[in-house]
């Protein structure tokens, strides 16, 4: 599975795919054929998270025309009847962000019939160079050749056909054949899916986020072991200017393609900062300010469902993430507060986010609330009982109930503005 679906889709805007044979209905139709991973493995219940996935397919797809999803043990395929091939490329490519899924393919649908099914393999390998290999399988063992004996007339077809030679280890090509018990879907190429657990499977949880780095990858993480988030973001409004709110909606929205129908609190957090300054936190500035800003999330999530906090803490990154520090943080609330990038080097995490497609919008400058009113001196081992103490003096339970209240909801769609609604 060297190559990748690019080629494939390529090759269908270019050449239109492979020709149908026959004009027979449904023969050599293009459909997308995907391998699930973990899913697999649940035992009774599947279905439930089968449903799961079927539900975030079609939120994926949303806007593409309509589709049709079935389920074989391991394998979902969708057909697109009445879809163009150039449709059903695109519908391969938003496939790439639904969790869940590991494997995904542009297949051709054929007829259980030997004949067809070799036409379309020998097409597919037109205009291909190098070696080749066909590999067999049979989801349905009635089908009256063994996969090897299909595999082997195949392959001497295409040998006949376009005089490649054939190679078993490590071909240039390979041609896959998959029968199942109405079908045999044809295929050449795949690429990789995400991976990991469908969103909203795992329940809700509220990603603290800013305009970092690494708060992104922290809910990417998360999504992909099957939590639905939302995201909350402190700006430092009214003494920033709303640079950090544009950029946590650029985030979500580039982080949509994962969930679909995502929502984005933004409080303001500027006066609160202002008030913990001005009752002499002087060195636990910080780390008071995101215990408020953890109190607030866990306002926030009673009011949303949500049964987890996420952030994006690395051990030892910053000074308020010193394992003392991380400490009297967890102390600020009794909800979990889930740092998936706990263990991870910047560099690790910097790799990740240009893969998700965040790192480009991170890395644009904005004023961070937490740049504002920063002490000289930051403390590494902030006392808890210190903390207390002030929280107390200021009432804090009550500000993170009122901050909550203030949140300001958005909803940033991977689809843009105009998108219908879900
Ligand atoms: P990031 O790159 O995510 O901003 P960071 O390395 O800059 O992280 P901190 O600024 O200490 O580290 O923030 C640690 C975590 O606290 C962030 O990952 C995020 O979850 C949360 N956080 C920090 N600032 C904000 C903010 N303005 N709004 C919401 N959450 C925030
Ligand atoms: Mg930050």
């Amino acid at each position: 599975m060297s190559a990748s679906l690019d080629s494939a889709a390529t090759e269908v805007r270019e050449h239109g795919g492979v020709a149908r044979p026959g004009g027979e209905a449904g023969l050599g139709e293009l459909c997308v054929l995907m391998k699930l991973g973990e899913i697999v493995l649940k035992g009774s219940n599947r279905q439930l998270f089968e449903r799961r996935l079927h539900n975030n397919i079609r939120a994926a797809a949303r806007g593409l025309g309509e589709i049709r999803l079935s389920q074989r043990k391991g394998v979902i395929v969708i057909r697109m009847p009445g879809g163009s091939d150039l449709q059903v490329a695109e519908l391969a490519e938003r496939m790439r962000n639904v969790m869940g899924i590991v494997w995904i393919h542009l297949v051709r649908r054929v007829a259980k019939d030997l004949d067809a099914v070799t036409d379309i393999a020998v097409r597919s390998m037109a205009e291909r160079t190098g070696t080749f290999a066909v590999r067999a399988r049979r989801r349905d063992k009635r089908f009256p050749m063994t996969s090897s004996e299909l595999a082997g007339h195949v392959g001497a077809k295409i040998q006949e056909a376009h005089h490649l030679p054939v190679k078993l280890k490590h071909p240039d090509n390979t041609v896959f054949i998959e029968v199942d018990k109405d079908e045999v879907f044809v295929f050449t190429d795949g690429i990789p899916g995400q991976g990991g657990l469908p969103v909203g499977m795992s329940g809700r949880a509220l990603v603290l986020m800013s305009g970092g780095i690494d708060s992104p990858v922290a809910a990417h993480r998360m999504m992909r072991r099957g939590l639905k988030v939302d995201f909350l973001h402190f700006s430092g409004m009214p003494f920033t200017g709303p640079e950090s709110i544009y950029k946590a909606y650029s985030l979500v929205r580039q982080l949509d393609r994962f969930q679909v129908g995502s929502r984005l609190f933004v409080v303001p957090f500027g006066k609160a900062q202002q008030q913990l300054k001005n009752s002499g936190v002087e060195r636990l500035q910080i780390v008071a300010q995101r215990r408020l800003m953890l109190k607030t999330a866990e306002a926030l999530a009673e009011r949303l469902g949500g049964a987890a906090l996420v952030t994006g803490d690395a051990l030892g990154q910053v000074s308020s993430q010193t394992l003392t520090n991380i400490t009297a943080l967890d102390d600020a609330v009794d909800l979990p507060i889930l740092r998936p990038l706990i263990g991870m080097d910047k560099t690790e995490i910097m790799a990740e986010a240009r893969r998700i497609g965040t790192l480009h919008i991170s890395e644009l400058p904005d004023e961070d609330c937490c740049t504002l009113l920063t002490p000289r001196q930051v403390e590494t081992a902030a006392k808890i009982e210190d903390l207390r103490q002030i929280e107390k003096r200021l009432d804090v339970e009550e500000l993170a109930e009122h901050l909550a209240g203030s949140a300001q909801l958005h909803k940033p769609s991977f689809l843009g503005d105009s998108a219908p609604a879900a």
